[in-house]
């Protein structure tokens, strides 16, 4: 099937053609991996034989739907069972930090075929990085011996606001010269589209979520590195809010922030106070220097009180803002990623200690405070979601089937 041809946004309704009109729903259906006949599809949708049999056709033809194996007989020729062929298409998922991006190539169930991880400076400026994206994605495809015609899409995760709807980053503090630039347009020149771009947060939200908690409904992911930001699943779905800032807790006004300066302009922000760089200076100034956040963690891990006791009052800030969370939001899993949940036991217990004093015991009785299971793979993987997510939506299904039908 290609999907190449498209860059449309999931607002848009189609008029399919009838036989493919219609499969897009029964599709949804089989997302879960579970193999059907085609009896037991009629009896779950109430549908006509003929109905059912175009749909399933379509599918097939498509390669969205495959043969996989036969039912029970009840007598003469076994049914042939259809699954879900997640070999139907590649993805490209990509996590860009500060210094450093992982790029990976994805099945439609979002498994990781094969990745490559580069250094760069996001801010070298959006060309230079993206074509180093789109290279790597390239490279990617070929050394899978899959074309770009069964390019699905690419997701990209970027550090910083990006406005959901055009892709497009918003006055991000870390990356000069990339407010407004058009990264969808750039990439999907360079390796096909559709093209999704989303803040780097919300996308380890989206692969935490997928990978580790899919039958959660309430989560919250917490990324504490050189800046901090938040993730929210909402009733089993990424929650981006009006403009897609949802989550953005770096900013918010921390309980010790004091007058302490911050990157974004404003004094006492959380990300002042508890961030990577931020508790590296503030253990500077009691007489330990860790160099950077690196050097933190380390020591920290080496049995350092004095970095085990910074890294825990960190986290008893994260706390009291993600006490205000859970009051307002009631999640049952708070995941911690970012480079300074390496240091979990500390940043954890701050945390810990902080949310479990000050919320209500109904809403802390099943919330569970863990370390990030999914380890560097979060970032790829919810990107690769996130596309998956669009092109396997009911409205991309038919357009494509339709698109396919007409020549
Ligand atoms: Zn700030």
């Amino acid at each position: 099937m290609c999907f190449t041809t498209h860059v449309t946004s999931t607002a848009d309704s189609f008029a399919a053609p009838s036989g493919s009109s219609g499969a897009g729903e029964l599709l949804q259906l089989m997302l879960d991996g579970t193999p059907r006949t085609r009896a037991e599809l009629i009896r779950m949708t109430g549908l006509a034989r003929s109905t059912v049999g175009a749909r399933v056709d379509a599918l097939m033809a498509a390669g969205l739907l495959a043969p996989s194996g036969e039912a029970a007989s009840t007598g003469g020729r076994p049914p042939a069972r259809l699954a879900f062929n997640p070999d139907a298409a590649v993805v490209i998922g990509a996590d860009l930090g500060a210094t450093h991006a992982l790029v990976a190539l994805t099945d439609l169930r979002g498994r990781v075929l094969a990745e490559k991880a580069l250094r760069l400076d996001i801010s070298a400026g959006p060309q230079p990085v993206l074509d180093r994206v789109a290279r790597a994605g390239r490279t990617l495809l070929s050394a899978a011996g899959r074309s770009r015609d069964e390019l699905a899409g690419v997701g990209i995760g970027l550090p910083g606001p990006v406005e959901h709807s055009t892709g497009r980053p918003v006055l991000p503090p870390i990356m000069p010269g990339w407010d407004h630039y058009d990264v969808p347009g750039h990439l999907s020149t360079a390796l096909g589209g559709p093209v999704l771009v989303d803040n780097d947060v919300n996308l380890m939200a989206l692969g935490e979520h997928a990978t580790v908690y899919p039958d959660v409904q309430h989560l919250v992911f917490v990324k504490v590195a050189t800046g901090i930001g938040a993730g929210i699943i909402s009733g089993g779905r990424l929650h981006r809010g009006a403009q897609g800032a949802a989550g953005d807790l770096g900013h918010v006004a921390a309980l010790h922030g004091g007058d302490t300066p911050c990157t974004c302009g404003n004094v006492g922000c959380l990300e002042a106070v508890a961030s990577g760089p931020a508790v590296v200076r503030a253990l500077r100034e009691r007489g330990t220097d860790a160099g950077d956040s690196r050097g933190l963690i380390r020591l920290a891990k080496q049995g350092d009180l004095a970095a085990a006791a910074a890294v825990r009052e960190a986290g008893r800030e994260i706390g009291y803002v993600l006490a205000t969370c859970v009051s307002l939001f009631n999640p049952s899993v708070i995941a911690v990623g970012g480079l300074l949940a390496q240091s979990a036991e500390s940043l954890l217990a701050g945390i810990r200690e902080v949310v479990y004093g000050r919320s209500l015991p109904l809403a802390t009785g099943e919330l569970q405070i863990v370390a990030s299971r999914t380890g560097g793979h979060a970032g790829v993987v919810g990107a690769a979601t996130m596309v998956i997510q669009h092109v396997l939506s009911v409205d991309q299904v038919e357009h494509q089937l339709a698109a396919t039908a007409t020549g």
